[in-house]
Formats: structure tokens, sequence, C-alpha cells
């Protein structure tokens, strides 16, 4: 069985609309999705915003049921200028950008003597990389912080201490971290709801909230074609 996972009501309600045969099941405050998606069984929960949400759901998730792996969809703010609203982004490797110990040598990067990169499933990446060949979609390394970015200081912190990431988000780092110790694969597929060098990028999340949770669904669905 996979696992999905949003943060927000639309980002998993979007997904919700493309199950059949789905049950409830409620584990603490936690709401478990039970159904097929294009005919593969999953399970669809919703985290909550931020970190902590993200690693506790993902932990009760992975610790009640056999899971496969896990995709996370949603939406994300764009790093990149030539980035539009509704690309897709894909997770080939993800880290904490607000993760700070580095007077101690764990470095703010990609390197290795960053203890928390994870990387995505190489299988997985493959098979997306295959299905979705003409569509504006970037697979790339992606950064999750508990902070909706938006402004100078923040973004200059994450585009010097990460030049390559692709876009920033505020659960992805967590949900991968909890696969690692749980010896799960995962990917992330989210859909560009904001480009954070714009400004007022937070009334550009409201407005494409829902179409970039949308394609993200859209995008996991045909996943799911793929995904063994
Ligand atoms: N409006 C919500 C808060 C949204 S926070 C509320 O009031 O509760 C933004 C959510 O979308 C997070 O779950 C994060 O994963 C994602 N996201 C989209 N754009 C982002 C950005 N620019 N910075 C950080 N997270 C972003």
């Amino acid at each position: 069985m996979i696992a999905i996972i949003g943060a927000m009501d639309e980002e998993v309600n979007a997904l919700l609309q493309l199950m059949e045969d789905v049950r409830v099941e409620s584990i603490g405050k936690v709401k478990f999705y039970h159904g097929t998606l294009n005919s593969k069984e999953v399970v669809l929960f919703k985290s909550g915003i931020g970190l902590s949400m993200a690693a506790m759901s993902t932990s009760i998730c992975l610790s009640h049921y056999s899971i496969d792996g896990v995709v996370n969809i949603g939406t994300a703010g764009g790093l990149k200028d030539n980035q539009n609203v509704l690309d897709i982004v894909v997770s080939d490797k993800i880290t904490y950008h607000d993760f700070d110990i580095s007077p101690f040598g764990n470095t703010r990067d990609f390197s290795s003597n960053n203890r928390f990169v994870f990387h995505s499933d190489e299988s997985y990446i493959q098979k997306f990389n295959q299905l979705n060949k003409d569509e504006r979609v970037w697979i790339g390394p992606l950064v999750s912080g508990n902070q909706f970015i938006y402004n100078e200081k923040q973004i200059n912190d994450i585009t010097h201490n990460f030049p390559e990431a692709l876009a920033v988000e505020m659960e992805g780092a967590s949900i991968a971290h909890v696969c690692s110790e749980f010896n799960v694969p995962f990917i992330v597929i989210r859909s560009i709801s904001d480009l954070v060098k714009n400004p007022k990028n937070e009334m550009t999340f409201d407005e494409y909230l829902h179409k970039a949770s949308e394609r993200s669904a859209k995008f996991c669905y045909n996943f799911m074609n793929v995904i063994e």
C-alpha cells in the first residue's frame, strides 16, 4: 500500500476526489482515507502544516500500516527565476533549510557533512521522469522548514546555503526523515503555488492553492501507473 500525504485540506481533497472505494479510519486526530487511486491501494491523510505535524502523522501511519512507499503531494514556493506557478517540482533529495548546528560541523547544504539529507528512491525518480517528459516538470533538490518563505532575508539565507534548491515547503524533509527511519521509499510531487521572490507571494499562494493542489494530485494519480 502507498501512503499519500498532503498538509492542507485543499491538497488532500484534490486527491480524495480522484480516489475510489474510500473508507475512513481515525487514529488520534489523524484521519486516514483508505481506498484506490488509479487502481492502486492507497491510504491518504492530512499531516497538518509544518515539520512536527508532518513527522508525527507520518510516524503514526508508518507504525500502524504496512506501507511500501510514500508520496508527499501539495504546494511549494518556487525558488528559481524561470519557474511558473503550477510547474511541478519533484524531489531527488531534500533537507531542512532551518536546521542549524553548524558550529558542531553539521553543514547547512546538500553535502554528506549534513546528516539530514534524504534521497528519494531512484526508481521512483526514473519512472516519474519516463512518465512526464513533455510537461513543465522540475526534478531536483527541495528544502523544508517551519516558515512560509516570502521575505528577502529568508530568501537570501536559503539561496546562499542551498543554491541548487528548486523549491521550498514546510513538510517534505520531515516526511522523508521518518521514511528513512522506517526504511520506506519516498518521493515529493508538488506543484508551485507561488514564486517566493515575487512581492505578495502569500496572495499568489491563496490564488493558486486549489489549482496547484489539483495539478499535484493529477501527477500523483498518473504516477500510480508506474509505482511498485
Ligand atoms: N494559509 C495557511 C498557511 C499556509 S503555509 C494557514 O493559514 O494555515 C504554506 C503551505 O504550503 C505549507 O504547507 C507549505 O508546505 C506550502 N508552501 C507553499 N508555498 C510556500 C512558501 N513560499 N514557503 C513555505 N511553504 C510553502
